[in-house]
């Protein structure tokens, strides 16, 4: 996806369809962290192409999902981050488990939607296969983008509401 916040859309779908049972902040942070390696490729490629091996089923869930969990576990007991971050929703303290499975959910779900929103191809079989994958169009990528953007609409209201301060 061009715009990589536009992930979170997706993902607040997924929050909402687990009935409350995901963490909100896991599948948040997942549906994003893969797009960490987008500027550091893009310096490193020559300024040519911003995709790598993040965006590859086995790297981009097993690292997103290491990094994810390991952001919300330390945004959870450090209290300076959890405060500014209850601001805006409320930190659930999720068992391990539940943290793991919401940070693939995200992760997962970025992968997907990127293969709906890329021309050029991404590396997903990355190893087995090197070459870039697509699977959309012209019409299927504007599409995409813009329900997610109706998506991320409905996170944004849902968080202004304060609704996220109370049953995430
Ligand atoms: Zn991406």
């Amino acid at each position: 996806m061009p715009f990589t916040p536009l992930h979170t859309g997706f993902a607040y779908l997924l929050y909402k369809l687990s009935r409350g049972k995901a963490n909100l902040l896991a599948i948040i942070i997942g549906s994003m962290v893969i797009d960490i390696e987008c500027p550091i490729v893009y310096i490193l490629s020559g300024f040519s192409y911003t995709h790598s091996i993040m965006h590859s089923i086995i790297f981009g869930i097993c690292v997103g999902t290491l990094l994810t969990t390991l952001t919300v576990i330390i945004v959870s007991r450090v209290n300076f981050l959890r405060s500014i971050l209850e601001v805006f929703i409320l930190i659930k303290d999720s068992s391990l488990d539940i943290v793991v499975a919401s940070s693939v959910a995200g992760s997962a779900s970025h992968l997907l939607l990127d293969i709906f929103t890329h021309f050029y191809g991404l590396p997903f079989l990355w190893p087995v296969v090197c070459m870039g994958i697509t699977a959309t169009t012209y019409e299927t990528c504007i599409a995409v983008n813009v329900v997610s953007a109706i998506l991320t609409l409905w996170l944004i209201i849902d968080i202004l509401r304060g609704k996220l301060k109370t049953e995430a």
